[in-house]
C-alpha cells in the first residue's frame, strides 16, 4: 500500500533517491519485512493509463528469472503509481564502465565481465525464448544491466518492453524507441522489431565489456553512424583487435577468451545487416 511505502522510504525523502529516469524517481526502501527494495514512484503525468499500468504490472509478474531485476509488488491508487524491484546494492554496470568520477571501479576485471556477459546473455535469452509470449526488451544497454552485491548481473527496465503477441511473421511494427549507439541499424531504418535487435545491442555491450568505451566512442570516424563499420573490422583483426581492449584488462585474459567474446559481439552487431 502507499503507507507501506511511504513508511520504507522515511517519507520519500531526497536522501533516499538512487536514481532517476524517464518515467519516474527510483527510491530506496526497507519494506516492513526487512526487505530492502528500489521503489520507482512513475511520473504522473507519464504515458501510464491505468490499463498500461496494469498491462505492464501483469507483464513484469510474470517474468521470473534470476537474470531479470524482479518486480516485488505495486501499487495503484487514484493518486500514485510505483512499482516495487528488488534492490541491486551495485547499481548499473554503465556507472562501474563509465564513471563520472573517470576512476573506474577496478573490480569489474576480466571474469567478472565474462561472467555480466552470460548473465545478461541468460536473461535476454528468457526474455525471447522462456516467455509465452515471447518479449523484446527494445532498450538493452548498460544503464539498464544492473549489479548485485558479486556483480553478478541482472537485465532491468522492461519500460518499453514489447511481447510478441501482436507480431506479423516474427516481426513487430513500432515507433523507433530506444538509445542511440545500441539501435539496430536495420530497426532504426525501418522500425521492424524482432529480437534481433536485442542481440544487436547486446553485441553493443559486449564491446562495451571488452573496449571499456561508450558505443558513442566506438563509432569512429564521427561521420559514420553504424558502429559496424568502425568497429567489426577491427574486431575480427586479431593485431587490431588488441589496441580495443580496454587497458584495465591487461594480462587478465586469455586469448582464446578475448577472440572468442570479440568474435561474438561481431556476429552481434551485424544482427540483420
Ligand atoms: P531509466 O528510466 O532511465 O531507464 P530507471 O528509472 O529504471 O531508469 O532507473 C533510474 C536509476 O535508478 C538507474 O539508473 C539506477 O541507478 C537506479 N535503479 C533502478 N532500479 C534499481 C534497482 N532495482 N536497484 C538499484 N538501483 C536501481
Amino acid at each position: 500500500t502507499y503507507k507501506e511505502l511511504e513508511l520504507a522510504t522515511d517519507g520519500f525523502i531526497e536522501a533516499n533517491v538512487i536514481g532517476r529516469g524517464g518515467f519516474g524517481v527510483v527510491f530506496r526502501g526497507i519494506l516492513s519485512d526487512g526487505t530492502v527494495a528500489a521503489i520507482k514512484v512513475l511520473h504522473r503525468e507519464g504515458r501510464h493509463g491505468e490499463r498500461e499500468f496494469r498491462s505492464e504490472v501483469d507483464l513484469l509478474s510474470r517474468l521470473n528469472s534470476t537474470y531479470l531485476v524482479g518486480l516485488l509488488g505495486y501499487c495503484a491508487d487514484q493518486h500514485h503509481r510505483m512499482l516495487v524491484f528488488e534492490f541491486m546494492p551495485n547499481g548499473t554496470l554503465q556507472h562501474h564502465l563509465h564513471p563520472n568520477s573517470g576512476h573506474r571501479n577496478p573490480a569489474l576485471n576480466w571474469s567478472i565481465r565474462l561472467r555480466i556477459a552470460l548473465d545478461c546473455a541468460r536473461g535476454l535469452e528468457f526474455l525471447h525464448e522462456h516467455s509465452v509470449p515471447s518479449v523484446i526488451h527494445r532498450d538493452f544497454k548498460s544503464s539498464n544491466i544492473l549489479l548485485d552485491h558479486n556483480y553478478r548481473a541482472k537485465v532491468s527496465d522492461f519500460g518499453m518492453a514489447r511481447t510478441g503477441s501482436d507480431r506479423i511473421n516474427g516481426q513487430v511494427l513500432t515507433r523507433v524507441l530506444g538509445t542511440t549507439g545500441y539501435l539496430a541499424p536495420e530497426y532504426a531504418s525501418t522500425g521492424k522489431l524482432t529480437t534481433k535487435s536485442d542481440v544487436y545491442s547486446y553485441g553493443v555491450v559486449l564491446l562495451e565489456l571488452l573496449t571499456g568505451r561508450r558505443p558513442i566512442d566506438l563509432k569512429r570516424p564521427p561521420e559514420e553512424d553504424i558502429l559496424v563499420s568502425w568497429a567489426l573490422p577491427r574486431l575480427t583483426n586479431r593485431v587490431k583487435l588488441k589496441e580495443m581492449v580496454d587497458p584495465a584488462l591487461q594480462g587478465q585474459y586469455s586469448q582464446k577468451d578475448l577472440i572468442q567474446v570479440a568474435a561474438i559481439a561481431a556476429v552481434c552487431v551485424q544482427s540483420e545487416a
